[in-house]
């Protein structure tokens, strides 16, 4: 089984670039840029990573951001993701970036998009890993800001795939965003909302964004199994659910293995995702093996959830088709 996961051919589409920012990189990062750290070792920084819920990760989250500042800089961040996930062999992935935790410091949205599109570019021709891109804005900031920053990101329309929303989600609701989101779609964005786990008013931002935002996928989303008229409306809408294990452990204390199981005998297109892997020490082929030892998932199960990820992908019909080949062919050569 161990083995099965690791030569998978996978595909993800939760994962932060500033959430893969490893602790190594923050002290090159902050030596290069001339920027005092308060930790003396990489290891000091990890030891500083006590998250016990939302907040409590993002105020380490955005301080460590602050080593980031050229163009180079993100090219970088997100190159050693790439390779990463080269290395946990993913041929797809849809990485999240926030361009509003670098402009709010100063550092030109080009800078941002710039060097994330040439990592890109290098890493479907070096790696093989095949990306597109999705800016996230951050609900914590008004919605005039998210504003802002799509008609800055409009320029750059032929870099992103989509757009999304993280960050605290408390008293910030989908239908804050409900403009920027529908200017988004109009520009033929594609479109996705984090609802985290447990987060006060979960279930109103989950209606919200089905029926005001009419989100093509979900982030997250485990709390639609709370509410059959909500579990409901998820089947028959097909809709798709980034679940990130090891990510939700720091908040529900599970990996929710009985719940993605639940998804699955109900037919969710739930797949699984390492949100910030660098700060939750724990990449893709970790999420799995972690998740298949804590539900005693069959193999069958977990070809299901991967496949699910190519499935819900945000790519065109034939390209879906090419890379589901790379793993049916997998899985026929292992049975
Ligand atoms: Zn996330």
């Amino acid at each position: 089984m161990k083995a099965f996961i690791e030569g998978m051919p996978k595909a993800e589409l939760h994962v932060h670039l500033e959430g893969t920012l490893e602790p190594e990189h923050i002290f090159a990062l902050a030596q290069r840029n001339g920027i005092e750290l308060s930790y003396k070792t990489p290891q000091e920084v990890v030891d500083a990573y006590d998250f016990h819920d939302l907040p409590s990760f993002l105020t380490i989250y955005y301080a460590a951001m602050d080593v980031l500042r050229t163009e180079q800089d993100f090219y970088e961040l997100a190159y050693h993701y790439f390779e990463k996930a080269a290395a946990d062999n993913i041929v797809y992935v849809e990485p999240f970036f926030d361009p509003q935790a670098h402009t709010s410091r100063g550092v030109e949205f080009a800078t941002v998009i710039n060097g994330i599109a040439r990592a890109q570019e290098a890493a479907a021709a070096t790696l093989g890993v095949e990306s597109q891109l999705i800016l996230c804005f951050l609900r914590d900031m008004s919605a005039q800001s998210a504003m802002e920053h799509l008609e800055m990101a409009l320029p750059y329309k032929d870099k992103l795939i989509g757009i999304g929303l993280d960050s605290d989600e408390k008293d910030n609701p989908p239908s804050k965003f409900a403009q920027v989101f529908a200017k988004a779609r109009e520009h033929g964005l594609k479109l996705t909302m984090h609802c985290d786990v447990n987060q006060k008013d979960i279930h109103e931002h989950m209606w919200e964004c089905l029926n005001e935002i009419n989100v093509d996928r979900i982030d997250h989303g485990v709390n639609c199994l709370d509410q059959d008229d909500l579990t409901q409306e998820i089947v028959r809408r097909g809709m798709g659910l980034t679940v990130c294990p090891v990510s939700n452990r720091f908040v529900v204390q599970s990996l929710t293995s009985k719940e993605i199981r639940r998804m699955l005998e109900l037919g969710i297109k739930a797949t699984i995702n390492s949100d910030d892997p660098a700060y939750f020490r724990a990449y893709l082929t970790d999420n799995f093996l972690e998740l298949q030892r804590e539900g005693d998932y069959t193999l069958e199960e977990v070809v299901q959830l991967n496949r699910n990820a190519f499935d819900i992908a945000w790519l065109t019909d034939a390209d879906k088709q090419r890379l589901l080949g790379k793993l049916d062919r997998y899985v026929a050569r292992a049975s």
